[in-house]
């Protein structure tokens, strides 16, 4: 299945594809976490998004929809793929159209994880990821069983992004409120999107997107 999460920031797109590519053996294709491994490795695309990801702002289409497509081009997206935090803009909804129709494939479900934006400050501030393995936790939303323990690999080692200070928050989410209605109403023209409520519990949003996976097949 060919699959896109949408979401504003902190909606819960990176937490719910976690749970979907476990589920649904489907690679995790984000571009969020693509700019953050360019930037760490001082890559010229981490040089060219790090400025724009300082501030909150989006890096320019041309440059994201260049490794969206070289990543969808790898053989391991044939049985489907998960993208999160693409497509962000209207320009990248269609560029991601004509990637599709030149590799003779299609976008089968649109999961838009809608919430309030007055939300996501708290929840973006208070995000913490595990430094070895990268699972997304919150300090008192969505703490790990054992306090200061990874679930999933055993680190004790926690970061905050540098984006998630709210200064910068405030900037990303105003961003990505104006750009993302248009796209909402592009994939519902098409017949593809479906929306959960993301302000129910972690476990309700996945039985929902579950729900949506049963539907589409
Ligand atoms: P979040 O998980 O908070 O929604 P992401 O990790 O998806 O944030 O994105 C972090 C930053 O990376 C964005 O603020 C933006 O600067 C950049 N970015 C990620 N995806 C895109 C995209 N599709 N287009 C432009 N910039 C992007
Ligand atoms: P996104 O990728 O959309 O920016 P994340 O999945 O990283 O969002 O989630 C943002 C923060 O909110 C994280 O700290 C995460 O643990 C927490 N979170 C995610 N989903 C929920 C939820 N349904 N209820 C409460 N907190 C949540
Ligand atoms: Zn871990």
């Amino acid at each position: 299945m060919n699959t896109i999460i949408m979401g504003l920031p902190g909606a819960g797109k990176g937490t719910q594809a976690e749970q979907i590519v476990a589920t649904y053996h489907i690679p995790h294709i984000s571009t969020g976490d693509m700019f953050r491994a360019a930037m760490k490795n001082k890559t010229d695309l981490g040089l060219k998004a790090k400025e724009y990801m300082d501030n909150g702002e989006l890096v320019p289409d041309e440059v994201t929809n260049g490794i969206v497509k070289d990543r969808l081009a790898q053989p391991d997206t044939k049985n489907g793929f998960l993208l999160d935090g693409y497509p962000r803009t209207l320009n990248q909804a269609k560029a991601l159209e004509e990637t599709m129709k030149e590799f003779g494939r299609s976008i089968d479900l649109v999961i838009n994880i809608d919430v309030d934006p007055a939300i996501l400050m708290d929840r973006l501030t208070g995000r913490i990821i595990c430094s070895k393995c990268g699972a997304t936790y919150h300090k008192l939303f969505n703490p790990p069983k054992e306090k200061g323990v990874c679930d999933r690999c055993g680190s004790t080692e926690f970061y905050q992004r540098d984006d998630d200070k709210p200064e910068t928050v405030k900037n990303r989410i105003e961003v990505n409120t104006t750009q993302s209605a248009p796209i909402i109403e592009f994939y519902k023209n098409k017949g593809v999107l479906k929306t959960v409520n993301g302000a129910e519990d972690i476990d309700k949003v996945f039985g929902k997107i579950q729900d949506f996976f049963e539907e589409t097949k």
